[in-house]
């Protein structure tokens, strides 16, 4: 079949919200640089169906950081992790409160509260349900999300309880590949926290970690057993290789690879909101505007343990590429930016502009 036979299909399937076979998942994956364009242009059909041109923008507060008993080995937060990232036990509720205050400030409609950890202990339940209640009574229309690792159904209720309208808890990878990335809980483990929070009424995150050696078998495995979860949300990750960690030397994407795996996880999720994660600076690079045609959904500046792009290039980037900001009641930032020309200077009483 030609390119843009199949990739209609495709689509149209998509459209339809019916599931790709396998084998067309896989064949979004293994495709050649001279049909990448025609794929994005095939995701972005159903990206606008579903979402428009509208980006929403989310918040990450890392509420606890480092000191996980648990061994993740893609985590910089993991058990003997020597990545050198930032280790404090729980942030007081005004400095969480603040943080969330600053990503509603700069746009954001959904804030996630994150704590590392294998789970919470009814403790860690009872304080982050007070963050969330007070939250939610200056915000009412700002979404929180928690992030707290594996969860009880109890747990999963409190939360909801407290004022919680979703929860994030990562499949990650295919169950196949689970235990080259883990050995201290497993896939099963994860399944299980995404079903509770989803019985309790919460609105289910999860989503994945690409570039962690897995194969294109694996990668649309994990999207198929997101898609039997029926997550609203699915941020995709692009692994960051941190330094002292066992995936340091895991260096295998590329922009246009992170593309493709973006749209095989929108033909396979057609109507989720498929959220540009951790690392996509480090490996769209340049081509992250692109990715917007496939994605909904991105993080606002920086993630847990990295620093992200500033907020206002994401602005930009979004501003440039046609989209608009979800809930913004005008376009964020100017269409033409005369503060950007800069005049340089060749001598003395020599001034040229910058493009000459
Ligand atoms: S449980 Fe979470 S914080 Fe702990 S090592 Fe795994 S991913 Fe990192």
């Amino acid at each position: 079949m030609a390119t843009m036979e199949w990739l209609d299909v495709l689509a149209a399937k998509a459209l339809d919200r019916e599931l790709p076979t396998r084998d067309e998942a896989l064949a979004v994956l293994a495709g050649s640089d001279d049909d990448l364009l025609d794929v994005v242009a095939a995701a972005f059909r159903v990206r606008q169906r579903y979402f428009g041109r509208r980006v929403k923008l989310n918040f990450l507060v890392n509420v606890k950081s480092g000191m996980c008993p648990e061994d993740c080995f893609y985590c910089s937060q993991r058990l003997g992790s020597g990545a050198g990232v930032l280790k404090y036990a729980w942030l007081r509720p005004e400095e969480v409160l603040a943080s969330a205050e600053a990503g509603v400030t700069a746009g954001a409609k959904r804030v996630c509260l994150v704590a590392s950890g294998r789970g919470p202990a009814d403790r860690d339940i009872t304080r982050v349900s007070e963050m969330i209640t007070t939250f939610k009574d200056q915000h009412p229309d700002v979404e929180v999300c928690a992030c707290l690792g594996l969860l009880t159904q109890d747990q999963a209720e409190r939360l909801r309880g407290a004022g919680a309208d979703a929860y994030n808890h990562n499949l990650n990878t295919a169950e196949a590949h689970y235990g080259e990335i883990c050995t201290t809980h497993t896939f099963a483990d994860r399944v299980d926290t995404v079903r509770q929070a989803a019985a309790a009424g919460l609105s289910a995150c999860s989503g994945l970690i690409a570039g962690m050696g897995e194969s294109d078998t694996d990668l649309v495995d994990a999207a198929f057993a997101l898609r039997d979860l029926n997550p609203d949300s699915v941020p995709v990750n692009f692994l960051i290789p941190f330094d002292g960690t066992p995936l340091a030397g895991e260096w295998n994407l590329t922009p246009r690879r992170c593309l493709r795996i973006l749209a095989m996880v929108r033909f396979v999720n057609p109507d989720a909101e498929v959220r540009l994660a951790g690392g996509r600076e480090v490996h769209l690079r340049s081509l992250q505007p692109l990715a917007l045609h496939i994605a909904n959904s991105i993080f606002l500046g920086d993630y847990l343990t990295s620093e992200g792009q500033a907020g206002r290039q994401d602005l930009e980037m979004i501003a440039d590429a046609g989209f608009t900001v979800e809930g913004a009641a005008e376009p964020t930032l100017p269409e033409h930016r005369r503060d950007l020309v800069k005049v340089r200077r060749r001598g003395p009483g020599t001034h040229l502009p910058a493009n000459t």
